[in-house]
């Protein structure tokens, strides 16, 4: 009864498609809206009582989100690889101790198994795997909302058609994460964080968009100032790294915040939240968390 044109290659991802931004109740927590969410943890989960300590941490600092991957994709194949099914395992029991919601990386389809026998909140799906259009239309068929990250590489229009495989196979929860694309200059910083992309995807799309100022930057000291700069830029919220002995850390130990890092990067965001008129980790449920 209704016959809509819509010029973009991406039919469902664009703005006109929906109309309105979207927002997502992801086990109890709105991603999108005028909400900004903080999602905090490790690199890598590496132990019990190394999530334990930092899901402790970056729950008392008020994130709602713990992140944390299972599977690692890292360049080397001599380069600790996650702890797979064990880790999911330890990410549930601090969900359940702290009332964390949680995000990590599924590389395949066997570890998409595992995210949703252990019911992961949010799978993520990695900057590596965006052109995986087999293993998008996968995704398609779940019943959970995705964390797409853009690829080192990736234009908005490529990225955008990579979200429109998911949404085209029927699974509309998909919400981008902006992780840093590599440019010419790599002296200072992993990558370059493209934050033109928050208001332009405003412009194009319905659906929210984190950012990663970890992988984005690659060095810790350029954190909190682009985590800060994702709120003002009108993005719908942020995924740190957060370490307590970074010289230890199995994988990016460079890019972690220590603990006490990122209770200050909150405290920034609260003061800097009414001015944008952002509601900073609002939760639904918290009567129930930890
Ligand atoms: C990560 O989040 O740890 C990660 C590997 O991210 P990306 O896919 O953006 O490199
Ligand atoms: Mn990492």
């Amino acid at each position: 009864d209704q016959v809509m044109r819509i010029s973009k290659p991406f039919k469902l991802a664009s703005l006109e498609a929906k109309g309105a931004p979207s927002s997502f109740d992801i086990a109890g927590v709105d991603v999108g809206g005028s909400t900004f969410q903080a999602m905090a943890g490790p690199c890598s989960i590496e132990s019990e009582d190394q999530t334990m300590r930092i899901a402790r941490e970056v729950k008392k600092s008020g994130a709602t989100f713990l992140r944390g991957g299972a599977f690692k994709p890292r360049s080397s194949p001599y380069s600790f690889q996650g702890l797979g099914e064990e880790g999911l395992k330890i990410m549930d029991q601090a969900r359940k101790e702290f009332g964390l919601k949680l995000v990590s990386e599924a590389m395949d389809i066997q570890s998409l198994e595992l995210m949703l026998k252990y019911d992961i909140d949010l799978i993520q799906i990695g900057a590596r795997n965006i052109q995986n259009y087999s293993f998008l239309k996968e995704l398609g068929k779940i019943d959970k909302p995705i964390l797409l990250k853009r690829g080192f590489a990736s234009t908005i229009d490529e990225w955008l058609m990579s979200a429109e495989y998911i949404l085209n196979g029927g699974n509309d929860q998909v919400i981008l994460c902006e992780r840093g694309i590599r440019t010419f200059d790599s002296k200072y910083s992993r990558n370059t964080l493209d934050l033109n992309v928050v208001p332009i995807l405003k412009s194009l799309t319905h659906l929210p968009i984190i950012i990663d100022p970890s992988h984005g930057t690659g060095y810790k000291h350029l954190v909190a100032p682009m985590a800060l700069a994702s709120m003002a830029s009108g993005a719908d919220g942020v995924i740190v790294e957060v370490h307590d002995r970074p010289e230890e850390a199995l994988s990016d130990g460079p890019q972690a915040l220590l603990p006490t890092d990122f209770e200050t990067l909150m405290k920034q965001f609260r003061h800097l939240a009414p001015a944008l008129e952002r509601e900073l980790c609002p939760q639904k449920d918290r009567q129930r968390a930890a």
